[in-house]
């Protein structure tokens, strides 16, 4: 965060972290450039990507990070984690595994963060409700436990992908203002 004289400036730093194929990289190019891709490799190079909004008429930047692949090999980097103040958990709605993670992923994060760290639990690819494996309640519960915003998601179709990172975005920012 920084302030001149012409007024304050906010840059947030986000993290968005959950098992392989969630659909993490999917929920930031959909958010940041409104782009999906059906058969996304694991992203290569690509760091962090920002967008901007404006709350109480100031420009509030978030810096969106991705994983890049490396949850992979579970050794995301504590590089990774420094300085963010907001977190998205995803995992997939389809596949009970990915939410079984989500207490691990919040374990390295609380280990990671040495801040307030506003948190979103988030149930990705709510499109495919024909094979969910996770109910709405389940993930409210989960999230209900843990002390975290909730909210189910489509990379693919759009539903709620705005909404889950500007809830955060308003949320650090009412930590810090
Ligand atoms: P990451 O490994 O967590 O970054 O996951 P990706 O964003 O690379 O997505 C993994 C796969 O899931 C890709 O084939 C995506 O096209 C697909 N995918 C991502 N989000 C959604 C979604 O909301 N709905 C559906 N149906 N598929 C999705
Ligand atoms: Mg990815």
């Amino acid at each position: 965060m920084d302030s001149d004289e012409e007024g304050e400036e906010y840059l947030f730093k986000i993290v968005i972290i959950g098992d392989s194929a969630v659909g993490k990289s999917n929920l930031l190019s959909r958010y940041a450039r409104n782009e999906f891709n059906l058969h996304s490799k694991a992203t290569i190079g690509v760091e962090f990507q920002t967008r901007s909004i404006e709350i109480d008429g100031k420009e509030v930047k978030a810096q969106i990070w991705d994983t890049a692949g490396q949850e992979r090999f579970r050794a995301v980097t504590s590089a990774y984690y420094r300085g963010a103040v907001g977190a998205l958990i995803v995992y997939d709605i389809t596949r009970h595994t990915t939410f079984e993670s989500v207490k691990r992923w919040l374990e390295e994060l609380n280990t990671h963060s040495d801040t307030t760290v506003a948190k979103m639990l988030v149930g990705n690819k709510c499109d495919l409700e024909n094979i969910r494996d996770i109910s709405v309640e389940e993930g409210k519960n989960l999230a209900e436990a843990e002390g975290l915003f909730f909210i189910e998601t489509s990379a693919l179709d759009s539903t709620n992908v705005k909404k889950a990172f500007e809830i955060v975005i308003r949320e650090i920012y009412s930590n810090v203002s």
